[in-house]
């Protein structure tokens, strides 16, 4: 199939330039991870993204059969995500253009605003349409209120979207009940989870150290939860300690506003010389990372997926997980690690504590992790669970198709 995916703001190219940043994390990677698992099936894969720099060729090459298409829409640097929106007109209308001379088989938007745009392009060519939100306005409001800064009409924008395209892809069981909340038919969605690259994320040799080491890896903002970790990492004894990956690169570490609450924090719970700031990690170093961890501690106050567990799983590690959206189906409680309540540092500290009294048990469950990893979650397996949804949306509307692009009536 010739496949066009839409990611406005989540560059596939910036997966491997560097993720952990405020606006870069879990979609860069999915994007880039699903574009290639398609490609390698054969599909025909253009990713359109929105131009962030003037010097990018208008299109660059990530595969055989798979190429990123740099949009002129805005700007031509990097802009806040939430100011995109006002871009989405012109990024709508470079897509047309696009799309009436290569018309693709199927649109698979990521993110509200890239159904936005995406949209009014496709239907106009009848072009089927897959929208996959990656995360929710409403569940970002409920949790954060006053701080969101997501422009007022996404909620409206998202169900509207819901109602309209061909099929949402929901990630996770939680995200359907959310779809149907908002009024999407909950036979309009089919739960396609993220995946995870098990050929590089690998159990490999673990490297012990002396301590107990618990690694939280995420873009360092409020809602992730490091902040859960370190008052849990005061309820446990001193040979326990934490490293923090995420946030901006080393250099700019010590000028970031959310490291200096979490250091703060970690001053005053006394545990400030069992923290370890290490910035942002690129996906070359994780593996290595995550192998040097006892155990991985994700314990978000919402997440839409969460790619950190599987990451962790994959490379045999056991998970303290909050028991929230995608990690409810992702990690499995007493299989592959521990769910815990999220914003409850008692209960991180009871489930580590538990790792760390029997290591035998937390080897067997970080095992169970890599093996669910490879039943579920490669990247091929879920690229032809996406496929199979493209060929059936695409199968509804052949006529209209053939109307539009010949002419001839439907
Ligand atoms: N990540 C990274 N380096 C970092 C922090 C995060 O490469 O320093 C990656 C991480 O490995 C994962 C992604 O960013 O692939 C985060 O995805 P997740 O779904 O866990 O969270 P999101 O950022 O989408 O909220």
């Amino acid at each position: 199939m010739r496949i066009a995916m839409v990611s406005e703001h989540a560059s596939p190219l910036a997966a491997s330039r560097g993720l952990g940043g405020v606006d870069a994390g879990g979609q860069n990677v999915a994007v880039r991870a699903l574009a290639l698992a398609l490609a390698d099936a054969g599909h025909e894969v253009v990713v359109h993204t929105r131009r962030t720099d003037r010097t990018s060729p208008r299109r660059v090459p990530i595969a055989l059969r798979a190429v990123v298409d740099h949009v002129d829409a805005g700007p031509p640097h990097e802009l806040p995500k939430d100011d995109l929106v006002h871009h989405m007109d012109a990024f709508s209308a470079e897509l047309a253009a696009c799309w009436r001379d290569e018309v693709p088989d199927v649109v698979h938007a990521h993110f509200w605003m890239s159904g936005l745009a995406a949209l009014p392009a496709a239907r106009a060519l009848g072009v089927p349409v897959v929208q996959t939100f990656h995360a929710l306005g409403s569940v970002k409001r409920r949790h954060q209120g006053a701080d969101d800064t997501s422009p007022p009409r996404r909620v409206a924008v998202e169900s509207d979207l819901g109602a309209s395209v061909d099929r949402v892809l929901a990630t996770c069981r939680d995200e359907v009940d959310e779809l149907v909340a908002l009024g999407v038919p909950a036979d309009r969605a089919t739960v396609v989870p993220c995946g995870v690259d098990v050929g590089h994320f690998t159990p490999g040799d673990a490297v012990a150290g002396d301590d107990f080491r618990v690694l939280t890896v995420s873009r360092l903002v409020p809602r992730k939860g490091v902040d859960t970790v370190i008052a849990a990492l005061a309820r446990l004894p001193d040979d326990v300690s934490l490293v923090v990956a995420g946030g901006p690169r080393l250099p700019e570490l010590d000028s970031d506003p959310e490291v200096a609450r979490l250091r703060d924090l970690a001053r005053a719970a006394g545990v400030a010389d069992r923290v370890r700031f290490a910035g942002a990690v690129g996906h070359d170093a994780l593996p290595q990372l995550y192998r040097s961890a006892d155990a991985v501690a994700c314990v978000p106050a919402y997440e839409p997926f969460g790619l950190v567990p599987l990451e962790a799983m994959a490379c045999g590690r056991p998970v303290v997980a909050a028991r929230v959206g995608g990690l409810a189906d992702t990690v499995v409680d007493g299989v592959t690690g521990h769910h815990v309540r999220p914003g409850d540092p008692a209960a991180v500290a009871s489930a580590l504590s538990a790792l760390r009294a029997d290591p035998a048990r937390a080897r067997a469950l970080g095992r169970a992790g890599r093996r669910r990893t490879e039943t579920e979650y490669g990247w091929d397996r879920v690229a032809a669970a996406a496929a199979r949804v493209y060929r059936e949306v695409a199968a509804t509307v052949p006529a209209l198709r053939t109307a539009l692009t010949t002419g001839s009536p439907a």
